[in-house]
């Protein structure tokens, strides 16, 4: 998409205003332009030249959270996510305070590069018990956001390429654990291996799989994002592979809008699964039987979730099957304000976000918050640890593999 073409995309937009009630940047500040409608006349005039790139525009448009709740309510399908993605890529971000810079460049780094990524694995759990964290993180808001980001850090796991299936063979599946997920969430790895091979998958990990590519694609840095699809491409290029399963519903979103982006994705794209769908699926045809659970579990949809995958159906009828569970869905809440990198970004308004979430728990004191995407978890996490609760925040996947199984070594 070019300007004249990115115009021609916000032209579409009728300014009706159904998406206002929906946008939760909108729903604080009650700022036309930080609403989905202001946003995109924003870009429509700079697109139209009539607007400069200003750091006031900037701001507004770098406000957004891309959570695409304007989208599943837009008469006139507006993409507008691809909007932001376009103006980014051509005008860029706005200015940053320099502590937001670094604690990205640093984040990008270690996510992408899996040797920086080991370093800082090691490095992370020296801080930790050397109490080196705890104590630069009180130093400026600089270090306080690395040591927040290197906090969670968990040691580098070394896995097999190849686990096979413990039951009659269902098909061979291709497992997508995502750079966070590598670093932040093994305990989801591990436990969506068991169950995968539990339920007669045989598991294939490709070691050449890298980054989805989200957080460049959403940085206005398209052609970086669109090497990493091309790397996973090649990873995933294997015809014995059924599926490729994801684990984080922002990564199985970006695999599944590959093709919008970029070219020769469609196949793994179309095998893409969100590793609750396939579970479900599997769970009912063999009408395996769960462990009762007498907990209060309080589900969390991610943006990711219910706006682009359009599943939330099969996680709440995985753990609404667990007997004896008192399951509450988040429903009736926006954004938590993790939004990939936003939550370096904007702490002020991801935590704001967040603040309904953590009242919600408050009141429920659930024993798991469950959520099926690595920054919601963290972000969450992070809240719950600043209020002294003591609710786990788990993958859906682990709860059930808990239930499902006494899990085998794998
Ligand atoms: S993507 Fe979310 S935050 Fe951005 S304009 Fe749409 S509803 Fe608002
Ligand atoms: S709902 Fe769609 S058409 Fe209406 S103002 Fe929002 S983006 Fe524009």
């Amino acid at each position: 998409m070019k300007q004249k073409s990115l115009l021609a995309a916000t032209d579409l937009c009728v300014k009706c205003g159904l998406c206002l009630p929906e946008c939760p940047t909108y729903q604080i500040t009650l700022n036309e332009n930080e609403s989905p409608r202001g946003r995109i006349s924003l870009i429509q005039g700079w697109a139209s030249g009539d607007l400069k790139a200003s750091s006031s525009l900037h701001r507004h448009i770098d406000n957004c959270l891309l959570c695409r709740s304007c989208e599943s309510v837009c008469p006139a399908q507006v993409p507008y996510s691809r909007i932001i993605d376009e103006f980014r890529s051509l005008a860029g971000k706005g200015p940053q305070r320099v502590a937001t810079k670094v604690t990205l460049l640093v984040s990008r780094a270690v996510l992408i590069n899996q040797g920086i990524s080991r370093l800082a694995s090691r490095f992370a759990s020296f801080a930790r018990s050397s109490r080196v964290l705890e104590a630069i993180s009180k130093r400026s808001r600089l270090t306080r956001q690395l040591s927040t980001f290197l906090n969670d850090f968990q040691p580098h796991t070394q896995r097999k390429t190849f686990y096979p299936a413990l039951s009659a063979n269902k098909g061979c599946v291709g497992l997508f654990t995502g750079c966070t997920g590598e670093l932040f969430d093994t305990e989801t790895i591990d436990a969506s291996i068991r169950l995968l091979c539990r339920l007669g998958f045989d598991v294939w990990l490709p070691p050449e799989q890298s980054c989805c590519g989200a957080l460049d694609l959403h940085a206005g840095n398209t052609k970086k994002a669109g090497m990493l699809a091309a790397t996973n491409v090649r990873a995933f290029d294997r015809p014995e592979l059924d599926w490729v399963v994801t684990l984080a519903t922002g990564c199985g979103a970006m695999l599944k809008e590959y093709p919008d982006y970029f070219p020769r994705t469609e196949e793994l794209a179309s095998k893409t699964v969100d590793i609750c769908q396939l579970a479900r699926k599997v769970i009912e045809d063999r009408q395996m039987v769960l462990r009762p659970l007498n907990k209060t579990i309080l589900l969390h949809a991610p943006c990711s979730l219910s706006n682009v995958l359009k599943t939330a159906d099969a996680q709440k009828d995985l753990i609404s099957s667990i007997p004896g569970a008192r399951v509450e869905i988040l429903d009736q809440v926006n954004c938590c304000g993790a939004a990939g990198s936003y939550m370096l970004e904007h702490p002020e308004m991801a935590n704001a976000l967040r603040g309904k979430i953590l009242a919600m728990v408050r009141g429920a004191r659930p024993k798991y918050l469950l959520t099926p995407n690595i920054g919601c978890a963290m972000h969450m996490k992070a809240g719950l640890k600043q209020i002294d609760m003591a609710t786990e925040v788990i993958h859906p996947i682990v709860l059930l593999e808990q239930q499902l199984t006494s899990g085998e070594a794998i």
